[in-house]
């Protein structure tokens, strides 16, 4: 077996996915990035710093548990979740964001910057950045302002610039856009912190590595809990987080399945989707090599999913590689069964989900049923669905 934890190699691949493709001015700060990272995890103040944080103040470790009710609803394997939704900020993207705001403040840089789509992202590296006394602004589309706006409104309270994005579709693909240009300005002085395991090396990596304490916590806990460890790990995949989060630590396991799931969105047969490992083609995206949803002349297509939080028409570089060694399986989930998996959790286990995370719930469903009682599949819940409430209500007439 290959050991995929090695990677990626020095220049930022994944097998064939990955790199910096990027100005030849950008590689040379990237580069500085991936030092002072290098240089900085090992110590221990910069390795106490996070650890206190991630006790005090995220609430790690989060819990592993049994969903009995909804095990024996479903019938056959039991379903258990590493509740990253019980995080501060109520998802796993503070385990990252606390990372890379606290290198930002180690390297000295001024001013942390970003797009948020939904403002997941957004929030959560507001919140890093007001506790570590670092400026923070962020881009997001006057769209997705107009639709987000208790994350918009918090965003705002936490101290943040908030730059409403007016130009193209107004939504992510232009904040990403923005963000980048106004982070040229002074790349030197700012930091550009990316919101999940994709972009130019070194980020697919140090991203992985800070959300890598999930997997590192769930494989002891369950081993302690179970006695063993799980038939299946499974974990819901926009830019691929807070899967590679669980998947790390479980990679050289081979007694244990990996399944990714992507958002199939009104169907895989349809535009409406964005099922980027599982319809894509090999390309260049962000600054870097990946499957992804593209025309024909290589521009991203405009993806779509009911959680926001999936919808990316690239995925990051070191699943593109598990794909392609088997190592995990990529399966996809559409709107309606999402919909269900988020009731049948909140009324099974009194757990309201992120449509994110519902996704895998529906998928370890579908399965689970067809398995027996002494198998078990864990699945990353990645986030709360306190966000999507309104929408789900909305859109199922409650
Ligand atoms: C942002 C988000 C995701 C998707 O991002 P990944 O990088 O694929 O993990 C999943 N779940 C929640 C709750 C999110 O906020």
């Amino acid at each position: 077996m290959i050991d995929t934890s090695l990677m990626p190699d020095e220049n930022g691949y994944f097998g064939e996915y990955g790199g910096q493709i990027i100005p030849p001015e950008l590689i040379q700060i990237m580069n500085e990035i991936n030092d002072a990272y290098d240089e900085i995890r090992q110590t221990s103040a910069f390795q106490d710093e996070l650890a206190d944080l991630n006790e005090h103040y995220v609430g790690r470790p989060s819990p592993i548990y049994y969903a009995k009710k909804l095990s024996k609803q479903v019938g056959g394997a039991r379903i258990f979740f590493k509740r990253e939704d019980l995080n501060h900020t109520g998802a796993h993207k503070i385990n990252h964001c606390l990372g890379e705001a606290l290198l930002a403040k180690h390297m000295g840089k001024t001013k942390v910057l970003a797009e948020t789509g939904a403002g997941q992202h957004g929030v959560a590296l507001a919140t890093a950045c007001a506790l570590m006394d670092i400026e923070c602004e962020i881009h997001m589309g006057e769209i997705d302002i107009e639709k987000e706006h208790p994350n918009v409104t918090k965003m705002k309270i936490l101290g943040c610039k908030l730059v409403p994005v007016t130009r193209g579709t107004k939504t992510l693909k232009d904040a990403v856009d923005s963000a980048f240009e106004e982070y040229l300005k002074d790349p030197v002085n700012y930091f550009y912190a990316i919101g999940s395991v994709v972009g130019p090396h070194p980020f697919p990596r140090m991203v992985r590595d800070f959300q890598s304490i999930v997997g590192k916590e769930a494989r002891a806990q369950f081993l302690e809990e179970q006695g063993k460890l799980p038939d299946i790990v499974m974990a819901c995949v926009g830019g691929g987080s807070n899967a590679i989060g669980l998947f790390t630590e479980f990679l050289q396991d081979e007694s244990v399945e990996m399944i990714g799931v992507e958002p199939a969105g009104k169907g895989l047969d349809t535009p409406d989707n964005a099922a980027t490992l599982t319809l894509g083609s090999k390309g260049a995206l962000h600054g870097f090599k990946c499957y992804n949803l593209q025309d024909d002349n290589g521009e991203p297509l405009p993806v779509y999913s009911i959680a926001s939080g999936l919808d990316y028409p690239g995925v990051g570089p070191q699943h593109c590689y598990l794909k392609d060694l088997g190592r995990v399986r990529y399966e996809s989930v559409d709107d309606k069964a999402c919909l269900d998996a988020f009731m049948i959790l909140s009324r099974t286990e009194g757990i309201i989900p992120a449509l994110e995370s519902a996704h895998a719930v529906a998928y370890a469903m579908d399965i689970a049923k067809d398995m027996s009682a002494d198998q078990t599949i864990l699945i990353n819940l990645s986030g709360r669905g306190d966000k999507d409430a309104d929408f789900v209500a909305e859109r199922l007439s409650l």
